[in-house]
């Protein structure tokens, strides 16, 4: 009797040793990048869309490699952004929109999710790469939001890239510009966005773009502004938004995200797809998307317009990258 008993508590024993060594190892890091939402770009040749497959799938491949070699989620969050900041078919740094008084004011914004230290630039004229340069706030200032002229004074103090206005000069962007002066509809698509998680347990995300093609001139969208547009912590989430920035800022969405996780324990998944179905369809905010990454490695990406430039990977081995609804 006795010894039965024993020999189904060690099969028993056996059978979960055997379950737990089947269990999917622990993401160690992981990785979401965004392009920018928009049904514009449907409107892309087959070229044009190789090319942004192609950047977005090296921006994946920049993080990535940052992350597997142990580098820290901030420098993932930064390197990639940079990368798509200077490609010229996104809405961020060299390829930023025309505002209506013909120039271009670049925002963006990255949150380190250890302590909630962040930093973020607006109306910025003269700077390659805002990201940077929201890092240098965060890390530099005692403050976390400079905007327009005292933005760009910080940047010449820095010592980063300085660019004329010129440089943002794209036929591609031009001709949006004059199709939105001519009442056409604005397909917004090529705002720039990371989140990651790193092998030591931290969370970052960053947002970086030119903002609406012709903005008033002195708008502020969401992307800068931590808690609509990005949001990091590592209790939750990391976080970043893309669409119609007012509908964000009202609604302080990435903060939502994070919020939804720590209040009422959903799942990041249920948390984005809920304030898509609830908040952002009440606000008629119906076009953008958001990206999200977990402090134990879950990815999500999802947005309601028709397409959105997106890629991920993680410690697992995945590794995607997708431009149209799926
Ligand atoms: N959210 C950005 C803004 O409103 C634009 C975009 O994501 O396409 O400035």
């Amino acid at each position: 009797m006795k010894r039965s008993f024993l020999g189904v508590l060690l099969l028993g024993l056996c059978a979960i040793w055997i379950s737990d060594a089947r269990a999917d190892p622990p993401i160690k890091y992981a990785i979401a990048v965004h392009g920018g939402a928009g049904n514009g770009w449907l409107r892309l040749d087959g070229e044009e869309r190789i090319e942004v497959h192609t950047s977005i799938k090296q921006a994946v491949i920049i993080g990535r490699d940052i992350l597997a070699k142990g580098g820290t989620s901030l420098d993932a969050v930064e390197q990639v952004i940079r990368h798509l900041e200077d490609d010229p078919i996104f809405n961020a740094g060299k390829g930023a929109v025309f505002n209506s008084a013909g120039g271009h004011e670049l925002d963006a914004s990255i949150m380190d999710g250890r302590g909630r230290s962040c930093g973020a630039v607006a109306g910025v004229k003269t700077v390659r790469n805002p990201i940077s340069l929201a890092r240098l706030v965060m890390t530099r200032t005692r403050h976390v939001f400079l905007s327009s002229d005292g933005a760009d004074v910080f940047a010449k103090e820095m010592n980063v890239d300085l660019v004329d206005q010129k440089y943002f000069w794209t036929q591609r962007r031009y001709d949006a510009w004059q199709r939105v002066k001519a009442k056409q509809k604005d397909d917004h698509k090529g705002t720039v966005g990371c989140v990651a998680l790193d092998s030591h347990g931290n969370l970052a995300a960053g947002t970086s773009t030119g903002g609406l093609t012709n903005k008033l001139y002195g708008r502020i969208g969401d992307s800068p502004i931590v808690g609509a547009g990005t949001y990091a912590d590592n209790n939750t989430c990391a976080v970043s938004c893309t669409g119609v920035g007012e509908h964000y800022i009202r609604n302080a969405i990435a903060y939502d995200v994070s919020a939804r996780m720590a209040y009422r324990k959903q799942p990041v998944e249920d948390a984005v797809s809920e304030i898509f179905e609830k908040t952002l369809i009440a606000d008629k905010g119906q076009v953008g998307g958001i990206i999200a990454v977990t402090h134990d490695g879950k990815i999500t990406m999802q947005f309601n317009t028709k397409a959105m430039a997106r890629g991920a990977a993680d410690s697992s081995g995945r590794f995607d990258v997708v431009l149209v609804a799926d």
